[in-house]
C-alpha cells in the first residue's frame, strides 16, 4: 500500500490535490464538510494554458471544456463600446472543472458530511480529528478547506482574513431569456465596464449540463461593489435577524437587499447589464477578503488552495492556483520524506502566491482610482491594462 494522505475539503483544490498525489501513488481519501455532492451554483471560471496543462497532467478529459470567447469588450455608461481587443480563451464553470475531477476519484475514498476540526501530528503520523468524534491517521494531511480553513486555523491562528471594502455580485441569466440584441453585441464577448468605483466584467458560460448549444448557454455577470464594513454587517444579516460571520449563504440574502442591489444597478450600470440582471436567476454576493499565509506546511500538514492564500476574483486564478499547489505537493513528496517535502513546497508556493495575491489586490485598487473623472467608463487611464491582465495566469 502506498503512503496515505487526507484532504480536508472536496472542493476543486481538494480534488485537484487528491489526483495528484493519486497519480503519484498515494492512497487519498477526501473529507467534505457538505452532506451531499457539492455544485457551484455555476459560476464562471477563466481558464488559462496553466491550467488546462494541469488537468491534463492529473488525466483529466477536458473534452467540451467550455465556451470559447475571441474578444474582449469594454462598455461604456451607454451600453457603446469604448475598446475591443482580440483575446481567445475558454470560459467554464465551477461545476464543468469540480465534475472533471470528480469522476477520477473512486466513491469509497470521497467522504461527504465529514467536517474535519483539527489534528494532531507525531513524527511518524498525522491524525485528523472530526466534528462527529472519528478520527482519522496518515501519512499527510492536506488542509484544502478554503479560506476559513480549520486546518490554517490552528496552523496559523493569527492569520485571518481582510475584508477588502467591497463585495462581489454574481448572476446568471438565460442565453435564451436575453433579448436579440444583448445576444449579438454583449453575450459572446469577454465584456467589461470600469467606470471610478466599480467594475463589471461578464461572459458566455456552459448552460445546465454542461449544454454549449448556442441559444442553450448562460451568461456569467460579475459586479464588483463597494459596501463599507456597517452596510456589509447589515448584508450578512438574514430576514431571522442573525448575522452571519464572513459570508451568508445565498438562499438567506434578505429581499430587500436584493432590492437595494438592483435599484444601485439601475442607477450605475449600463442598460445591457442590467437587463442582463432582471432575466438573471437570483443574485448572490460574496464579500471579497485577502489572507496570505507566511508558510504553507507545519510537519505533515500542508495547506493547499485558498486556504492558503486567496488571490483576489479579479486575476481569475483560484482554481488555477490551486492546481499548481497540487501539482507541486505531488512533485515535492515524490520519492522524498514527508516533512523536508512538504518544507520545499512551502518554499516554492507561498512565493508564487503571492504574485497572484498581490497582483489581483493591484487590479483591486484599480476599481476605485479617481485619479481621472471617469463616471461612465469612458475615461479610465487603465482600460487597456485591466483589459489585458483581468484572468489571465500570474506567478
Ligand atoms: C466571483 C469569483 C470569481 C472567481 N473566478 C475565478 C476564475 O475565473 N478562475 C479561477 O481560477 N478562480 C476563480 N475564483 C476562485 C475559485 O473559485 C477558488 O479560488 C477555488 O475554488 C479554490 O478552491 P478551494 O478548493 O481552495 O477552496 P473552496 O472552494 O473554498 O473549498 C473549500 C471546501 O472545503 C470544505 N470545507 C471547509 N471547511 C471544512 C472542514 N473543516 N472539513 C471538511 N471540509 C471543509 C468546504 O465545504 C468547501 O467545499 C473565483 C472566485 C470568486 C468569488
Amino acid at each position: 500500500m502506498g503512503r496515505q494522505a487526507i484532504i480536508a475539503g472536496g472542493s476543486i483544490g481538494g480534488l485537484f490535490a487528491a489526483v495528484a498525489l493519486r497519480q503519484a501513488g498515494w492512497q487519498v481519501d477526501v473529507y467534505e464538510r457538505t452532506g451531499v455532492e457539492l455544485a457551484g451554483r455555476g459560476a464562471g471560471i477563466v481558464t488559462h494554458k496553466t491550467l488546462i496543462d494541469a488537468l491534463l497532467a492529473v488525466g483529466a478529459d477536458i473534452s467540451d471544456l467550455g465556451v470559447q470567447v475571441c474578444e474582449r469588450v469594454a462598455f461604456d455608461k451607454a451600453g457603446g463600446r469604448v475598446a475591443t481587443i482580440p483575446f481567445p480563451q475558454v470560459v467554464t464553470s465551477w461545476d464543468r472543472i469540480h465534475q472533471i475531477l470528480r469522476r477520477l476519484i473512486p466513491d469509497r475514498h470521497h467522504h461527504l458530511g465529514r467536517q474535519i476540526t483539527g489534528y494532531t501530528q507525531t513524527a511518524d503520523r498525522v491524525t485528523a480529528l472530526f466534528e462527529d468524534g472519528g478520527a482519522a491517521e496518515a501519512d499527510l494531511l492536506v488542509g484544502a478547506d478554503g479560506f476559513r480553513s480549520a486546518v490554517r486555523g490552528q496552523m496559523l491562528p493569527q492569520v485571518q482574513p481582510v475584508y477588502s471594502g467591497y463585495v462581489v455580485w454574481r448572476a446568471l441569466a438565460q442565453e435564451a431569456d436575453l433579448p436579440e440584441a444583448i445576444r449579438s453585441d454583449v453575450f459572446p464577448a469577454f465584456g467589461f465596464y470600469a467606470p471610478v468605483g466599480t467594475q463589471i466584467i461578464g461572459y458566455p458560460i456552459a448552460g445546465t449540463g454542461n449544454d454549449l448549444r448556442p441559444g442553450h448557454r448562460r451568461y456569467n455577470f460579475v459586479w464588483y461593489s463597494p459596501a463599507k464594513a456597517e452596510k456589509l454587517t447589515d448584508m450578512l444579516t438574514d430576514g431571522s435577524g442573525k448575522q452571519h460571520y464572513i459570508s451568508i449563504p445565498p438562499p438567506l440574502i434578505r429581499d430587500d437587499i436584493l432590492g437595494q442591489m438592483q435599484t444601485e444597478a439601475d442607477a450605475m450600470l449600463p442598460a445591457p447589464f442590467v437587463q442582463i440582471l432582471a432575466h438573471s436567476e437570483r443574485p448572490f454576493f460574496t464579500p471579497i477578503y485577502d489572507h496570505h499565509a507566511p508558510v504553507m506546511a507545519a510537519g505533515r500538514v500542508a495547506l493547499s488552495g485558498d486556504a492558503a492564500c486567496v488571490a483576489r476574483p479579479h486575476v481569475g486564478m483560484g482554481v488555477t492556483k490551486a492546481a499548481c499547489d497540487a501539482l507541486a505537493l505531488a512533485r515535492h513528496l515524490d520519492g522524498a520524506d514527508v516533512v523536508q517535502g512538504l518544507a520545499a513546497y512551502s518554499a516554492e508556493r507561498v512565493p508564487a502566491s503571492g504574485v497572484a495575491h498581490h497582483r489581483a489586490r493591484d487590479l483591486g485598487r484599480f476599481i476605485f482610482d479617481d485619479s481621472v473623472p471617469n463616471p461612465d467608463g469612458r475615461s479610465n487611464p487603465r482600460l487597456d491594462e485591466i483589459m489585458r491582465t483581468t484572468a489571465i495566469t500570474v506567478g
